[in-house]
């Protein structure tokens, strides 16, 4: 016996987890007593189990689990009488050792979110970190980051990539009304900072249900990462201002300046064509002083619009000033150049601009302008002011030829 109670002590003193104190005691019965199958099972975890014999647990005359045998013998049940104090102090132990290391996890996982606020703006660097993260911190739940669409009001799915999960999928639409979901297995939190819905974490058990604890980590990392992710949206407001012109959503000069010296190296380096179209709105003066500014504002937006419309992905359009905007067009000969912007200036030519809503007194209620437009293909010494310069003088040339033309500066 004593010999016995030795041999547990040291299985006692050399195992750290749940794990490898299951599995040696499993190996310690077996050898000792000639029992077959051994598990832990431990109160929260609820495990089913078949097999016949369980001897209890106790601390502190409540029960915490109990040591469960395939079969029985009364040396076994001696042996346990004795020992099982010890063992049931282990497992205290080492129950309490996980959750403090959860603990250390824990706030580990909060100062590096709080890490990535301090340093990140954008969200498309911020989520798949912060979901790399909470993945490795509730290593049996799988992570979910849905993120609002603020026009849309939709939840979309930010991280991972991809989510099959039906379940997940109907639950986000319900909390986009703003309701808590509570299902054993899935917890769905909205992310919700200075009274803005930004989004949802979801986190899904693979095994049990989620524990009260995680629950209580699950909310306080959503709140944070609910701060992060405003933070980034107010940053990216900001840098949307900073970057483009308010009235037509095209690029403002300073961007658009920043934008054609990208262009202008990258087309150098690749020796790759590229042209440049400056425009101008004709007479546009006359809108204003018959019309209104308000007027002269819808026709700036609605020309904003047509170009958008005419232009390919990657082509890129900006205002240059008032009524004048530049379009750049990367990867493209002159030729095709002349194409695009006699397109441009026939569909501008045959739009009917209804300026009865921002111009009620006026007795007209459709109006047509025309562009004028010229156009430039860079070459090999070209600086990057040249190509908009050069292609300013086509313009000029229009303008001084009739308007509402094309004219390409041949340099
Ligand atoms: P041209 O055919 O020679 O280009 O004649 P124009 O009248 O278009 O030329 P001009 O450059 O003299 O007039 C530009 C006008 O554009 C003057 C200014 O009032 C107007 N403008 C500039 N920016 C804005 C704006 O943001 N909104 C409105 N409504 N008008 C603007
Ligand atoms: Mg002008
Ligand atoms: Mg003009």
């Amino acid at each position: 016996m004593l010999e016995r109670i030795e041999k547990l002590s040291d299985i006692l003193n050399e195992s750290y987890s749940q794990k490898t104190l299951s599995s040696a005691l499993g190996t310690f019965f077996k050898d000792n007593f000639g029992t077959n199958d051994f598990i832990i099972n431990l109160e929260h975890s609820k495990e089913i189990t078949t097999l016949n014999y369980s001897f209890p647990l106790y601390r502190h005359k409540k029960c915490i689990g109990s040591l469960e045998f395939s079969e029985q013998n009364a040396d076994l049940a001696k042996f346990l009488d004795i020992c099982s104090q010890f063992i049931s102090l282990k497992i205290q132990n080492i129950l309490l050792n996980e959750k403090m290391q959860k603990d250390v996890n824990y706030h580990d996982t909060m100062k590096n979110i709080a890490k990535i606020i301090e340093t990140q703006y954008e969200l498309k660097y911020i989520i798949p970190i912060i979901g790399e993260m909470l993945d490795k911190f509730f290593e049996d739940y799988l992570i979910y980051i849905f993120l609002r669409d603020e026009n849309t009001g939709k939840n979309i799915l930010s991280y991972p990539n991809d989510c099959k999960d039906d379940k997940i999928l109907s639950t986000i639409k319900i909390h986009e009304k703003n309701e808590l979901i509570h299902d054993g297995k899935i917890y769905a939190l909205p992310l919700i900072c200075e009274n803005k819905n930004v989004g949802s974490l979801v986190a899904k058990s693979m095994s049990g249900e989620i524990s009260p604890k995680d629950k209580e980590y699950l909310e306080q990392l959503s709140n944070q990462m609910a701060i992060t992710i405003n933070r980034a949206n107010v940053y990216a407001e900001i840098l949307k201002h900073a970057t483009l012109d308010a009235l037509t959503g095209f690029y403002n000069r300073r961007q658009l300046e920043e934008r054609i010296k990208q262009e202008v190296s990258n087309a150098k380096r690749q020796h790759a064509p590229l042209c440049g179209i400056m425009t101008d709105i004709d007479y546009f003066k006359n809108v204003n002083d018959t019309y209104g500014h308000a007027a002269g504002d819808l026709v700036l937006k609605t020309i904003a619009k047509v170009i958008r419309g005419q232009l390919r992905e990657y082509d890129i359009a900006g205002r240059y000033g008032g009524e004048e905007f530049s379009i750049l067009l990367p990867f493209t000969k002159i030729n095709e150049a002349q194409m695009v912007a006699e397109r441009l200036r026939q569909t501008v030519e045959n739009k009917i601009i209804d300026i009865s809503k921002v111009a009620p007194e006026s007795e007209t209620k459709n109006i047509k302008i025309t562009l004028s437009l010229g156009i430039y293909e860079i070459k090999e010494n070209d600086s990057e002011e040249d190509l908009m310069k050069k292609a300013d003088k086509a313009l000029y040339q229009a303008k001084n030829t009739g308007r509402n033309k094309v004219v390409i500066n041949n340099d």
